[in-house]
Order: structure tokens, then sequence, then C-alpha cells
């Protein structure tokens, strides 16, 4: 059976979101360097939106690329990283650009990875949160939206790998 797509966040909902996120994070970063790492792929249709917002001078972007899901719909905490940042972070002022936080456990894992090379600060910025379904305790700085316990695709996020083209997020309807 085929599936759809029920639009949740519109695509002007998204814009908005975005503008203010850019400008509350060029406040936090003001007259600081900072390092964007985009989660691939997903993260990347945010990252874009995202950086055009973002007033600083030192904006510098990176990209990573880690396996999380363990089964279809449960991601198992065992991350691995399939494409690792380009260069350095030590003494990097570093802000992971993902686009859902949901068990938490990629994130957890991923800090951890991260902490051990020394950036002088990490913190976390997700277009999505599904806070229903955490499982590790994780601290995200910057949130687009919040969503209930729903499978999503559109803005990067992908049904099957497909549907991330999309410029706003709906419920994926199996
Ligand atoms: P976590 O480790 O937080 O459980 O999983 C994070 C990853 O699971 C995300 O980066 C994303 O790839 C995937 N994921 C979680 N929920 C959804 C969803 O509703 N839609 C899509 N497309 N991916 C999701």
């Amino acid at each position: 059976m085929s599936r759809r797509i029920e639009p949740l966040i519109t695509e002007e909902q998204i814009k908005a979101r975005v503008k203010e996120l850019g400008k509350q994070i060029s406040d936090d970063y003001r007259g600081k360097d900072l390092l964007l790492i985009g989660i691939l792929k997903g993260s990347i249709p945010f990252l874009c939106s995202l950086m055009w917002e973002i007033d600083n001078e030192k904006l510098a972007m990176d990209f990573m690329d880690v396996s999380s899901y363990g089964s279809e719909t449960e991601s198992s905490g065992d991350v691995k990283i399939l494409k690792d940042i380009d260069a350095s972070i030590k003494g990097k002022n570093v802000l992971i650009v993902e686009d859902i936080v949901d068990t938490g456990r990629t994130m957890n894992k991923l800090l951890d990875m991260l902490k051990t090379r020394e950036p002088a600060s990490l913190k976390i910025c997700t277009l999505l949160d599904k806070p229903s379904r955490r499982v590790c305790d994780v601290k995200v700085d910057y949130i687009g939206f919040e969503i209930e316990n729903k499978f999503v695709a559109g803005f990067g996020l992908d049904d099957d790998q497909y549907m991330r083209q999309l410029k706003y997020v709906g419920e994926v309807i199996f």
C-alpha cells in the first residue's frame, strides 16, 4: 500500500522559526568563532537555511555522517562514524546541527565522541525534537519544533530515502 504525507509544519512556520533561531545563535556567539557541524543527510536543508540567518564573520561548517538506526524504527546507540569531519575542533565553538532528536542515543554517542576532541564549547541545534521518545538524557540547546511521537518526513528528513526535498515537514501515514 502506498503512503501519504500529511502536512504538520508549513514552509512559512519553518522559515519564521529558523529566523528566530538564527538571531538567538548570532547573539549567543557574538564575537566568537562558530563551527556548524551538519549531520548528513537530514540536516542539509536546515543547516542551509540556518546559516543564512546567522550573523557571524567567523562562521565555518563541516559535515559528519553517522549510522543511527539499529532497526527500521529504533536507533541502537551503537553509533558508527561513516564520514568524519575534515579538521580538528580543538578550541573551537562547535554547534551540531541535526534534523531530529528522537531517543537521543545518536546524539549522546556523538557528544561523547566529540568531547574527547576538546572543543571550547559543544552545543546542539535540532530542527525537530521528540521529547516523549527520549531514552538518553541529552541537553538540546536550540530546538526548532517539539513534535509528538509521529514518524515525519520532509525538509531533509527521509521516508526510506525519499521526500527529503519537501519544503515542509509532514507525518508519514502508512
Ligand atoms: P535517535 O538516536 O535520537 O533515536 O535517532 C536520531 C535519528 O533517527 C535521526 O537523526 C533520524 O535519522 C532518525 N529519526 C528519528 N525519528 C525520525 C522521524 O520521525 N523521521 C525520520 N525520517 N527520521 C527519524
